[in-house]
């Protein structure tokens, strides 16, 4: 069995070429059955689905949304509302949650075998071809998903694969590279990153590579030029857009422009809606992304906020594929993604008060300094000039202290150490206009993932 030539249509699967019509039909059938599904199987859904409209242009319009941090509190081991038919045979994976303690999410077998049609859709779209010898540096380990269904798809792709995971030592991963003249690397972008760089510090020029596959978060155009220019690739994309509390919810194309991707909407019901005003965003408009997986049947999700926000295009893909584009535009208002880490503005203020000191406001703000993520923290304090070291010694302990991820990736070098800015009342600027605080600063059109 090869993914690769089993194929259908001009595509990687006939969905991708579906006319309008078709396509409307199959996604309302699918949302149907899977709302009918969640209604049936979990409590917890009966009353909440009540609203739901088939008719609608928007069907689930009349349904709450589904916050993080109440679907958790649905889920082993604090409960076992979500979970449909009494199933313990499942998957425990770590979901994003890399503060104190562990966050989880579910999955059973199947579920993860359904992952290789997405995978492999992405994929080929992205250009993955048999003759292609595939380094896989997804992350695998301490509940991490990705790297096992990658690689249960790139073995049944019909391509060369090298499993390293993310643990390989970047001079094991040259040497193999150089061997069997690996043309491909995947994974994680601040890992793909981190490794091709050593390799390239330790012998300049001597790997070349066709393609480089991303995920988990944007490259930036400066870092793919530097990759280009070290390594030749001809081609860097991302192949999968997803959350592991979702499902995948895009994938690029050789057409996508970064951060740009095709909607997998056979396998999700993608809604974008204003925050405030809880509406459906009309293309071009950004606002939240909110999934609805079709596959996930351990523990229906219906309206998930996945915390990013994109906005629908308007135009068809070049490609030619029927899939509809949308843009991510970078995390919710109140999180950076910094380097493996995605900080919330909430933990960083909690860390902030830990330390006791005559604080008030507090902004974070991602900085890229040297192709790295930087974390700087302003806080504004009263008091003299003359405590402010012991002060802002003591809130980056706390801060650090909490996030254990990117302690790490601070340690390792692949994220630059902390900043933390020490002013006085007053002192962060604020929006001249309606005189708030930014509390989140992040470039505009400046990506997570
Ligand atoms: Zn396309």
């Amino acid at each position: 069995m090869c993914l690769y030539h089993h194929r259908s249509g001009p595509f990687y699967d006939k969905w991708e070429a579906l006319g309008e019509e078709k396509r409307k039909k199959i996604i309302s059938g699918n949302l149907d059955e899977y709302v009918r599904f969640a209604a049936r199987s979990a409590p917890f859904y009966k009353k909440r689905l009540a609203d739901y409209d088939r008719n609608s242009r928007f069907p689930l319009a009349g349904v709450p949304v589904l916050a993080p941090a109440r679907f958790r509190a649905l889920l082993p081991p604090l409960s076992r509302a979500l979970v449909t038919g009494g199933e313990t045979a499942y998957n425990v994976f770590q979901s994003g949650g890399t503060t104190g303690s562990p966050k989880t999410t579910l999955f059973s077998n199947a579920e993860l075998e359904q992952l290789t049609l997405p995978n492999a859709r992405g994929f080929y779209a992205c250009g993955l071809d048999p003759s292609d010898r595939v380094a896989d540096l997804f992350a695998v380990g301490g509940l991490y998903m990705t790297f096992l269904h990658v690689n249960r798809m790139l073995q049944q792709y019909g391509c060369m694969n090298f499993p390293f995971s993310n643990h390989t030592p970047s001079d094991f991963v040259g040497a193999v590279a150089k061997l069997f003249k690996i043309n491909c690397v995947a994974g994680i972008s601040s890992v793909v990153l981190s490794a091709l760089r050593n390799i390239d510090a330790a012998r300049p020029g001597a790997l070349k590579l066709k393609k480089i596959y991303y995920g988990g978060e944007h490259l930036y155009e400066s870092d793919k030029d530097e990759l280009r220019g070290k390594f030749g690739a001809g081609i860097i994309l991302a192949p999968g857009y997803g959350t592991v509390d979702t499902w995948y919810i895009g994938y690029q194309c050789l057409q996508c422009p970064t951060g740009i991707f095709h909607a997998h909407d056979d396998q999700c019901y993608i809604e974008i809606m204003d925050k405030e005003t809880g509406k459906h965003c009309a293309s071009g408009e950004t606002g939240m992304l909110y999934a609805t997986p079709f596959l996930r049947r351990l523990t229906p999700i219906v309206r998930y906020g996945v915390g990013d926000r994109a906005r629908w295009l308007k135009d068809k893909c070049a490609c030619g594929r029927t899939t509809p584009l949308f843009e991510l535009q970078g995390r919710g208002d109140d999180i950076l993604r910094i380097g493996f880490d995605s900080v919330d503005y909430g933990c960083v203020q909690a860390a902030v008060a830990r330390a006791k000191g005559p604080t008030g406001a507090v902004q974070m703000e991602k900085k890229r300094e040297k192709g790295k993520d930087r974390l700087v923290v302003r806080v504004e304090a009263d008091g003299a000039v003359s405590r402010r070291g012991e002060l802002r010694a003591a809130i980056e302990r706390e801060i650090v202290r909490d996030r254990p991820t990117l302690s790490k990736s601070i340690a390792e070098h692949t994220v630059l150490p902390l900043r933390l800015e020490l002013l006085g009342r007053g002192e962060i600027p604020r929006n001249p206009r309606t005189g708030k605080l930014s509390r989140v600063i992040q470039q505009v059109g400046e990506g997570n993932r």
